[in-house]
């Protein structure tokens, strides 16, 4: 059986050891992995972002879980913060728990993991990787932690205290896809929702000096939205038709259940975004640079950070939690 430092050269290793100095490779990392800790080169004028994400097996995913899949979600619920700061996604570290040494399944999940950080310039600068259980114990769980760095210019990054009474709300993409395929596996689109997911890595650069607050949604519409209302100070209001969904989505005959998917879904890694009035047209533009749907769904109001969801008759709905992982 391969060691563990064999392992780690064999998947996770990508950049060279002998990267000549003045490299493209070389420019962002002094140092990769291999070492006892890798150096990073900033870029001047720019603030770190660093967020950290643990994706736990029988908890964010199930046993028997497709590992490409798998390492795509890992790196994608990472970058998705990044986006939901406005920062640019540099480096990663990865850390892993594996009962067993799969040499299969790690080399589909380095498959997933670098498709997706090379189509972001994301590298893979470290992490750890140990047995998930000592030796004669019942099996671990797999676990799957990766920290990421990003670069954003200084000043400039999205915080969820910034929306102000009178600004739009704005969400990306579509919501309750990824809360669908929990329901019903079986349709496709769905299923891709929920297992690779897309972060919205260049709309969260792009709203850099243009939106007031963001924030990603995994936890559900509502859920994440208060949390920018919380950390605002502010309340909303929210018109139940104008979120956006698809037409799997759409199609749900259970009014209760779509409004819950939609409202309550997680895991869609969207952005929800707040921006003044006066910025509606340059939000059309960007929605259409990016050939993304941004849609309206509502406006920041003052007062007490209460949510308020508006059907098309103009009553008030009701709004259920989100996803709460303490809950009983
Ligand atoms: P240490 O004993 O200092 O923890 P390790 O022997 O665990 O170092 O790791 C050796 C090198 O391999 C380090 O550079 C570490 O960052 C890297 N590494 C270990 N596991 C992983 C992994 N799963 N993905 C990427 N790099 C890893
Ligand atoms: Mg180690």
């Amino acid at each position: 059986m391969p060691s563990e430092f064999e392992l780690i050269r064999r998947y996770f290793e990508q950049t060279p050891r002998d990267v000549r100095p003045g490299d493209r490779r070389r420019r962002r990392v002094s140092l990769g992995i291999g070492d006892d800790a890798a150096l990073l080169r900033p870029s001047a004028g720019m603030e770190l972002a660093v967020s950290t994400d643990l994706l736990l097996e029988g908890v964010h995913f199930r046993a028997g879980a497709d590992p490409r899949k798998l390492g795509h979600k890992a790196l994608a619920v990472n970058l998705s913060d990044m986006a939901a700061m406005g920062a640019a996604p540099r480096w990663a570290t990865l850390a892993l728990a594996l009962p067993v040494v799969n040499e299969a399944w790690l080399g589909e999940f380095a498959k997933g993991f670098f498709a997706l950080a090379a189509r972001f310039g994301v590298e893979l600068i470290g992490g750890d990787t140990t047995r998930a259980a000592a030796p004669g114990a019942a099996r671990g769980s797999i676990v799957i932690c990766i920290t990421i760095l990003g670069e954003v210019p200084t000043g400039l990054a999205l915080f969820r205290a910034g929306a102000r009474p009178g600004d739009d709300i704005w969400v990306s993409g579509e919501l309750g896809g990824a809360a669908l395929a929990l329901a019903q596996p079986d349709i496709a689109a769905a299923a891709r929702r929920l297992d690779e997911p897309e972060p919205r890595v260049e709309l969260g650069e792009r709203l850099r000096g243009l939106a007031s607050a963001a924030i990603d949604v995994s936890d559900g519409f509502a859920q994440d939205l208060g949390h920018i209302l919380e950390r605002s100070g502010a309340g909303a209001i929210i018109e139940y038709e104008l979120l956006p969904r698809s037409i799997d989505v759409r199609k749900i005959q259970d009014e209760k259940l779509q409004a819950r998917l939609v409202l309550c879904g997680g895991d869609d890694y969207e952005l929800v975004f707040t921006a003044p009035q006066a910025s509606r047209g340059e939000v059309e533009v960007l929605a259409s640079d990016l050939k993304l749907s941004l849609s309206r769904v509502g406006s920041i109001q003052s007062g007490a950070p209460r949510l308020q969801v508006f059907d098309t008759q103009g009553r008030p709905m009701p709004v259920g939690r989100g996803f709460d992982h303490f809950a009983p």
